[in-house]
């Protein structure tokens, strides 16, 4: 089998057959190979990437925007055993954002990241509230 017909009916290549390096290789078809051409395949593409018309990215971004905002609403408890705030929970404005969390904020507040660890130390310590060593 060294050449074949495309099965789209819109083929450039009106029904004839082509070359059978002309198809993409699919592992999961009985002849190995896709049934549309390579040609019809990048005017898929090209199709698909031009059907994302500037609405279709707002629409997006609103998601992406409430999503924060939902986030943004939530409080959150600092996971440092020393942290100033004790345990109270704080606004999520309160934690740097991270993108590798779940809710995309650090587990442990600004303050604390914020003040060098040994100032925190030193004042929890004058205070003899130091439960767990830094
Ligand atoms: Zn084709
Ligand atoms: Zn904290």
């Amino acid at each position: 089998m060294n050449s074949k017909i495309c099965s789209n009916k819109a083929c450039e290549h009106e029904g004839l057959p082509i070359p059978i390096n002309q198809f993409n290789k699919d592992v999961s078809r009985a002849s190995g190979v896709a049934d549309w051409c390579k040609d019809c395949w990048k005017i898929k593409r090209l199709d698909f990437l031009l059907s994302r018309t500037p609405e279709d990215k707002a629409r997006l971004r609103k998601v992406i925007e409430r999503k924060n905002k939902r986030y943004l609403k939530m409080n959150k408890v600092c996971t440092n055993p020393n942290c100033l705030h004790e345990g109270a929970e704080q606004t999520v404005d309160s934690f740097h954002r991270n993108a590798k969390k779940k809710d995309w904020r650090a587990d442990r507040c600004k303050t604390c990241c914020a003040a060098t660890s040994k100032e925190a130390y030193a004042l929890k310590k004058s205070k003899g509230l130091l439960q767990v060593p830094l």
